[in-house]
């Protein structure tokens, strides 16, 4: 009796454990969300872990495997995942499809003939610029996005999707409001940032920040001495406020840089991945804040 009590025990952790609907994101931003959103009733799969590199990214067998296995597909769209047909052709992927920036109004690429437009930060050829995660209020689409796709797949759930998504999206505005706040109280002359990261258009289009690219500095190869004086001429020509060159690993022409252009180098923004856990943007709002907080530091700096 015993025996039996246990084994059925058993069977329905088991089934409830496989009830949970199996979701896959094409990487860890996208996926952060859907977790929020969809709670105990999904499991999700990133593909594109924390700390990984989106551009460079290659889906392997196994990569296949989760897919075809999938009930969901959460992709961010606008290009950011060049190799997406592909992968759900040999996937012959038969769920719902979510592209969670649909609907948005994209911002075009920066122009590829431009010196600093590396391979590396290539995501496909449509000549959009896929980094829209990084304004909150577009955010609030995505949510939506990704609410009705899992409601789709799910109707059972769809009252605890929207239940879900309404919470989130009054945590992704108050995030957005204090943000909104503190960068107007930095004076809009003031927020221009230099950075070798091609990444942030969205969130200074939403906050009135520059972001300027280093001109003559190639983002494939180590920085040389001659660039970093050209970067110093540009710094002071544009007036720059901030710099943050996450290719530039050579600490000496770091300190040359800052020493002489006046201005604070460094320090690391969030674009395309999340951090680990151990790190300060493990979720999509703690790297919003991070980001943020990172940018207010380093304009306020005088
Ligand atoms: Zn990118």
């Amino acid at each position: 009796m015993k025996k039996i009590a246990l084994a059925l025990l058993l069977g329905g952790l088991s089934l409830s454990a496989w009830a949970k609907m199996p979701v896959v994101a094409s990487f860890s931003i996208v996926a952060d969300m859907t977790r929020e959103i969809g709670g105990d009733r999904v499991e999700v799969v990133s593909l594109v872990g924390p700390d990984q590199d989106a551009h460079v990214f290659q889906p392997a067998p196994a990569d296949v495997k989760k897919l075809a296995g999938a009930k969901v597909f959460v992709v961010n769209g606008l290009g950011f995942e060049g190799w997406l047909g592909r992968l759900s052709r040999s996937a012959s992927f038969k769920g719902t499809l979510v592209e969670a920036s649909r609907g948005i109004q994209p911002l075009k690429a920066e122009d590829a003939e431009h010196e600093h437009g590396g391979a590396d930060h290539d995501h496909g050829h449509d000549g959009l610029d896929p980094h829209a995660w990084h304004d909150p209020v577009l955010v609030e689409t995505y949510i939506r996005n990704i609410a009705s796709g899992l409601s789709r797949a799910d109707p059972e759930g769809a009252k605890t999707y929207a239940q879900r998504a309404a919470d989130y999206t009054t945590r992704v505005r108050a995030a957005h409001q204090w943000a909104a706040k503190s960068f107007a109280a930095i004076p809009a002359a003031q927020r221009k940032v230099l950075t070798s990261h091609d990444a942030f258009h969205y969130l200074g289009k939403r906050y009135a920040i520059s972001f300027l690219a280093p001109q003559g500095v190639s983002t494939d190869t180590e920085a040389s001495a001659k660039q970093v004086s050209r970067l110093v001429r540009q710094i002071r020509t544009d007036k720059v406020s901030a710099v943050f060159m996450e290719n530039m690993a050579d600490r000496r022409l770091l300190d040359q840089l800052a020493r002489e252009a006046g201005v604070q180098v460094g320090g690391k923004l969030y674009s395309d991945a999340l951090s680990g856990p151990a790190d300060p943007a493990a979720s999509y709002l703690s790297m919003f804040r991070y980001n943020v907080e990172t940018l207010l530091k380093a304009l306020t700096k005088r």
